[in-house]
């Protein structure tokens, strides 16, 4: 593999990509509930997919799952160097 994106605040290598606007093909969806004691109600993590067969969106945006920064701009950068460094579909 090769190196991974590293945060340009704190030199992680984790991130958080949120897609919105997003027309995806035969997804498969996951949505986590945990009982609140105190609320007496479910608390929802939301929908999370877990697997889909296509994904477009219209807008993006990449958080650092470290410091929480928009990354946004630094992931994009480090896609273009993985796709243009591996052989083009
Ligand atoms: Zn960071």
């Amino acid at each position: 593999m090769a190196e991974p994106f590293t945060c340009p605040h704190c030199n992680g290598h984790d991130y958080v990509i949120t897609l919105t606007g997003c027309n995806i093909t035969n997804a498969t969806v996951q949505e986590a509930f945990e009982w609140n004691e105190e609320e007496q109600d479910y608390q929802s993590s939301g929908s999370i997919i877990v697997d889909s067969e296509s994904v477009e969106n219209e807008g993006g945006e990449a958080v650092c799952a470290n410091c929480e920064k928009d990354v946004s701009d630094a992931v994009a950068e480090y896609e273009e160097k993985i796709v243009g460094g591996a052989a083009q579909a």
